[in-house]
């Protein structure tokens, strides 16, 4: 992993922490961190930040960044997601010194938690959910301590030991830590610390009937693994101080890691919460968690985003500590900018229109040789067949154009890319009266696309040979949500669903280059946008973005 350390905002408050406590020889100039996910769903392009900012910050320092999985829950977790996250991480462009997890500190979490009970510092509360949230009392309104508050230690010791055992059903009981039960902060009014749970776990299997509580598994496994900054996003600002209050009662292997909180990453008509991802999923609005309109890494993929222009733009939207949304139209432009440069140009006609040339030699077929990025002399050049029946796009042509249409229309000249001029001399419609095909005339002397007397034309279109074409289908894809903040003005992203974010073309007809195009690879289909080629069904192609920002214009127009 050695690409992101230049990239990295300089100004950005993570950094300046860890230079500070460099310079102040806190840790001893180690600078370690992790990207921590729970495995209960899939990554999605806020966690791109987490991760982008997790390896960044350790690459820019001369860390360590490890992978650990948060998997404290049984009931949520699953081999499945830790797979795809490991996968994902490594699509994404970034490689853990170590991948551990936190429930193979289970023992370890454990054992600091009799020390705590042995220091007076938790007790086994026995009271059910409801109460002890209602003791816990609110914001100016004083907390109760529990009646078992201040039991024997023995007493707890031995519960706790029992809870252990498997002698009590689920949420008979529970451990928790004795911190404050007047403290501004409700976090710290006595948080549980161990639920019991008969669950069975996805890597201890049935070992284990207490589980920890986020808050107690988190800080401590940073403190096991030697992190130093621990990076979070905002929500966690409440729970830092119960961070610091467990490690400061703990004798830990390393000096203290320490919580530093940034603003999630949202975007515009789009959703990151995992549960309401998996619901879209129930709902069978998607096709699953690498639908190519899902936020996923595993949709974005799909879709045809590079790893490189997410990482860009992770990278460009920096960390911060202000909660914003930023334009999903920003993200685009990056991936605009990376497939401009990687993309191979090819030709393919969505909607096909016959185009007959009636002074072609009949039967001949002439090989254009065709450059493969303008971008990128090294891509180097194809054979592009031409002959006399052609598909053009329906919408480059008008029987009857309206004002500033400037593509082909009945007597008018237009250059077929790289070709020849054409000019459309007469159509031929079906019983139903729609157009089926278009004849037209060449100019043999425009080889290769121009006039030799100079004269001009005002539009370049593509086009493919009709005998050489293959067949494809391609999905267009919108917006997933039409709103801006899915859910701002009914509270329910879903009511604000686009019911037109995909639209699938059968009897696309490609050139025959595409047909080697490597499955997932993306292409440039020149005037339309970039399409990825999808990894298992031949010949389907996604659209991953257009050519230019089209939604800002539709909104304009829309007014
Ligand atoms: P959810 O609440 O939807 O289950 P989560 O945020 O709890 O998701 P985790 O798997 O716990 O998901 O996240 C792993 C890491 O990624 C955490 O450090 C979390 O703060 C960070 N993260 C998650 N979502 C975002 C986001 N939208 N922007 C930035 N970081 C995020
Ligand atoms: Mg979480």
């Amino acid at each position: 992993m050695a690409r992101m350390s230049a990239e990295i905002a300089a100004g950005d408050f993570i950094a300046d922490t860890v230079r500070a406590d460099n310079a102040a020889g806190t840790y001893s100039g180690r600078v370690q961190t992790r990207f921590p996910p729970e495995p209960n769903g899939y990554l999605h392009i806020g966690h791109a930040k987490a991760i982008t900012a997790d390896f960044g910050i350790a690459e820019q320092f001369g860390g360590v960044c490890n992978l650990r999985f948060d998997d404290t829950n049984p009931d949520t977790e699953e081999v499945e997601y830790v797979e795809a996250i490991i996968d994902d991480i490594k699509w994404l462009g970034f490689t853990p010194a170590n991948v551990f997890y936190a429930s193979d500190y289970f023992g370890k979490l454990y054992e600091w938690a009799e020390d705590l009970v042995n220091a007076g510092l938790a007790y086994v509360d026995e009271q059910d959910a409801e109460t002890i949230s209602a003791q816990r009392g609110g914001y100016g309104k004083p907390g109760v301590p529990s009646p078992y508050r201040d039991r024997p230690v023995a007493e707890s010791l031995d519960l706790f030991r029992r809870m252990k055992a498997g002698e009590f059903p689920d949420g008979a009981k529970v451990l928790r830590a004795k911190v404050d039960m007047q403290a501004e902060n409700m976090e710290l009014r006595d948080p549980v610390m161990y639920r019991i749970r008969h669950g069975h776990h996805h890597r201890q299997g049935d070992a284990w009937c207490v589980y920890p509580i986020y808050d107690w598994a988190h800080g401590q496994s940073d403190a096991i693994e030697g992190v130093t900054h621990s990076m979070c996003t905002l929500e966690f600002v409440n729970h830092h101080a119960l961070y610091d209050w467990y490690l400061e009662h703990l004798d830990l292997p390393y000096e203290k890691p320490q919580q530093l909180e940034f603003a999630r990453l949202e975007l515009t008509h789009t959703i990151t919460s995992k549960r309401r991802l998996m619901q879209l999923i129930n709902d069978g609005v998607v096709d699953g968690w690498d639908d190519p309109r899902m936020p996923t890494l595993r949709g974005l993929r799909k879709r045809g985003y590079p790893a490189a222009a997410i990482r860009a733009f992770c990278t460009h939207i920096g960390v911060n500590k202000t909660n914003s949304r930023h334009s999903i139209a920003e993200l685009e432009s990056f991936v605009r900018a990376e497939l401009n440069r990687v993309a191979l140009r090819r030709m393919a006609v969505l909607r096909p229109l016959r185009l007959v040339i009636d002074n072609w030699p009949a039967g001949q077929v002439e090989w254009f040789e065709v450059g493969n990025n303008p971008e990128n002399a090294g891509d180097g050049t194809r054979q592009v067949p031409f002959s006399g029946v052609l598909y053009i796009e329906q919408d480059d042509f008008a029987e009857d154009p309206p004002p500033k249409f400037y593509r082909l229309a009945p007597g008018r000249e237009v250059r077929l890319r790289g070709a020849y001029f054409v000019t459309a001399t007469s159509v031929v419609k079906d019983a139903s009266g729609r157009i089926a095909e278009v004849h037209a005339s060449y100019d043999p002397a425009t080889r290769g696309g121009d006039a030799p007397d100079g004269r001009k034309v005002k539009s370049t279109m593509h086009w493919v040979s009709a005998e050489h074409a293959l067949d494809a289908e391609v999905a267009l894809y919108d917006r997933l949500f039409t709103a801006e903040v899915p859910g701002e003005s009914t509270g329910n992203p879903m009511d604000d669903l686009n019911p037109a974010s995909r639209e699938l073309l059968v009897g696309c007809k490609v050139e025959a280059a595409l047909g080697e195009t490597a499955p997932g690879e993306v292409v440039q289909f020149e005037r339309l946008g970039y399409f990825a080629k999808d990894p298992n069904t031949p010949m389907l192609f996604h659209r991953t973005v257009g050519l230019r920002d089209e939604w800002a214009s539709i909104k304009k127009r829309a007014g």
